[in-house]
């Protein structure tokens, strides 16, 4: 299935924003290191994002990673066909991808987006009101980039404008009532159905297993839209980022927390557990 003749040990699954790449400059430089050993060692690095599928596709062949990928919150799951020796079991072809969708069709959620409103009476603006400009202030996107980031497929981001703080019991609650989820990444809130970043990543996971039998997975993520992912990985690791999530060890108590922000703290985690799996290994 995967890019690599020889069976991987490890699978790394990371969120992007403030993860892999800096929260504000959306670079990557610092994490070199440990993206080239994990390219050495025929690491996949699965990225994981609340990012369209345009948008993750275009950033992979930039790293140069050639591994499946995960788009908006778990919403997707992407093989690239030019590296993908068996396609995935009950994928569709789309384009030079083949597809796994887990998530709610687009145009669903925008109507219960509007359900929402209603009820709560809350000023609410999703992707789908805003024009590319508006996109591009809010994220910091170019244009061209926040076209991709528009190309919307299972997860409708939105801001609420009216509301601080935002009693989110509520909206939680205004979502549940139609059977879908609301999550928080770094700049939105986010509207989907029941997939998250965790089921997706067991989804792979069981594949990668199936396919090259007993391998661990590390996960990396910063925001509540991670935690699923960290929950059940082997090596969950949350990197820091201006907010504090207190609690959360509680909840994971194998939970690394770097030292550092963004691609800084994602390299250093990773080398150490790549070190430690080898010495590990070694003994
Ligand atoms: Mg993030």
């Amino acid at each position: 299935m995967t890019e690599v003749s020889v069976a991987p040990v490890i699978v790394v699954f990371t969120d992007l924003d403030g993860t892999l790449l800096d929260h504000d400059t959306y670079g990557w430089d610092e994490a070199l290191p440990a993206l080239d050993l994990c390219k050495r060692l025929f690491i996949p690095i699965v990225l994981v994002s609340s990012k369209t599928r345009a948008e993750i596709d275009q950033l992979r062949l930039k790293l140069s990673i050639s591994a499946p990928f995960i788009s908006e919150n778990g919403g997707g799951i992407f093989f690239p066909v030019d590296t993908t020796e068996v396609p995935p079991p009950d994928a569709f072809i789309d384009g030079d991808l083949w597809k796994w969708s887990l998530g709610l069709p687009y145009a669903d959620l925008i109507r219960e987006l509007d359900g929402i409103r209603d009820e709560l009476g809350w000023n609410i603006k999703g992707f789908s009101d805003m024009r590319i400009d508006d996109i591009s202030d809010l994220t910091g996107l170019d244009r061209g980039s926040a076209r991709l980031a528009a190309m919307r497929e299972f997860d409708e981001p939105f801001i609420i404008l009216d509301q601080d703080p935002v009693d989110r019991e509520n909206l939680r609650k205004a979502a549940a009532q139609r059977g879908l989820t609301i999550t928080e990444g770094g700049r939105f809130f986010h509207l989907s159905g029941k997939n998250d970043k965790g089921q997706a990543m067991q989804k792979l996971m069981s594949l990668y297993k199936r396919l090259h039998g007993n391998i661990v997975s590390v996960a990396l993520g910063d925001s509540p839209n991670d935690f699923s992912m960290l929950e059940c990985a082997d090596y969950p690791v949350l990197v820091r980022s201006k907010r504090n999530f207190e609690g959360l060890k509680k909840r994971i108590p194998r939970l690394m927390v770097t030292g550092e922000m963004g691609p800084k703290g994602w390299n250093t985690a990773l080398l150490d557990i790549l070190n430690e799996k080898q010495e590990a290994d070694n003994v």
